[in-house]
């Protein structure tokens, strides 16, 4: 088994890129590194079944020899990173769908989606279920994400519907763990980094809006489960543990000790009031849950930046 992983030197995309090696698929990695890394592939590439190529997917994809499936995880993923790149971002969302998906044609190949929770904008329904269809600001700054993900989705379903193609579409919830950049700006590298360097924790508007933080392998395990069943319509894969950002960065601050500040900065725009997934068709059709506590997940985050932190300090 072959598989193409758009953005797999990402966050997700390197765990992903790490979960097929294991299952003993031969993987192919791309990536043009805008917001990948190559440290987070460094570790794979002296194995035998992977191959990296620096390519821009919103660009015509040359791949040679057969495919049994593409994975499409390209994308600029966190706040700060779309607001920073929105025409690449809406680029990859758009065209990136669209090239991936002509690959997955032209190659007989299954075809997954990296759809996200922003899809259901500020939502005014809680939990999110998957027939939900959102309140999202299409003009909004965040609006370049959103709306090229529900593109993407829509582009997607029409593949299947009208080629026929395979494809799976994962909703991804807030995710977090190892290989998130230590400036990455998303909530949870933020402030460990913050409490590591003993920098105040800023928390933006009162910290009442809430969120539910998915452990990387069990999302991973989620998607990778969609990717085998025949399933069609968007899933949700997240965890449903909702928790307050103001008690998030508090926990974060406790992990790791520190008595610095919680610091209170403006609301960005059209920030969500709440997310919380609606897991209910993950498990019943994929009989999946995540399995690993928000203690246990932010250990292990923890120590990853800690080390991580440790050496780019040794580096200077
Ligand atoms: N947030 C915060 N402080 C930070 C970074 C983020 O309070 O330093 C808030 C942000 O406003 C949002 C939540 O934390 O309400 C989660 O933000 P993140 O950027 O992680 O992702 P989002 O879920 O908004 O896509």
């Amino acid at each position: 088994m072959r598989a193409a992983i758009t953005g797999g030197a990402g966050f997700l995309g390197s765990h992903l890129c790490e979960l097929l090696l294991e299952k003993g698929w031969e993987v192919l990695c791309l990536d043009n590194l805008v917001t990948g890394s190559d440290s987070n592939i460094a570790h794979l590439l002296p194995h035998a079944k992977f191959r990296f190529a620096r390519q821009d997917v919103s660009r015509y994809i040359e791949v040679p020899g057969p495919l049994d499936a593409v994975l499409h995880f390209a994308s600029p993923a966190s706040p700060p990173d779309y607001l920073k790149y929105p025409i690449q971002t809406l680029k990859v969302g758009a065209l990136g769908t669209h090239n991936s998906l002509g690959l997955a044609m032209a190659k007989n190949a299954r075809y997954l989606l990296a759809s996200t929770s922003e899809c259901y904008g500020d939502p005014q329904v809680s939990p999110q279920p998957e027939s939900y269809w959102g309140h999202v600001n299409p003009v909004g700054p965040r609006g370049v994400y959103d709306e090229s993900k529900r593109y993407a989705e829509a582009m997607t379903m029409a593949y299947h519907r009208y080629h026929g193609l395979d494809t799976h579409i994962v909703r991804i919830f807030n995710t977090y763990g190892p290989r998130m950049r230590l400036n990455d700006g998303r909530a949870l590298p933020n402030f460990l980094y913050q409490a590591l360097v003993g920098e105040p924790i800023t928390v933006y508007g009162d910290g009442k809006q809430t969120r539910s933080f998915c452990y990387v392998s069990d999302l991973l395990a989620g998607i990778y489960k969609l990717l085998e069943s025949n399933e069609h319509e968007p899933t949700n894969i997240g965890n449903p543990q909702e928790i307050t950002i103001l008690e998030f960065a508090e926990r974060v601050r406790k992990l790791v000790g520190a008595t610095t500040p919680i610091v209170f900065h403006p609301l960005p725009q059209d920030d969500p009031k709440q997310r919380c997934p609606d897991i209910t068709k993950a498990k019943r059709i994929l009989n999946w849950e995540p399995k690993v506590s928000l203690e246990e997940g932010l250990q292990r985050t923890y120590e990853y930046f800690r080390e991580k932190l440790a050496q780019s300090t040794q580096a200077k």
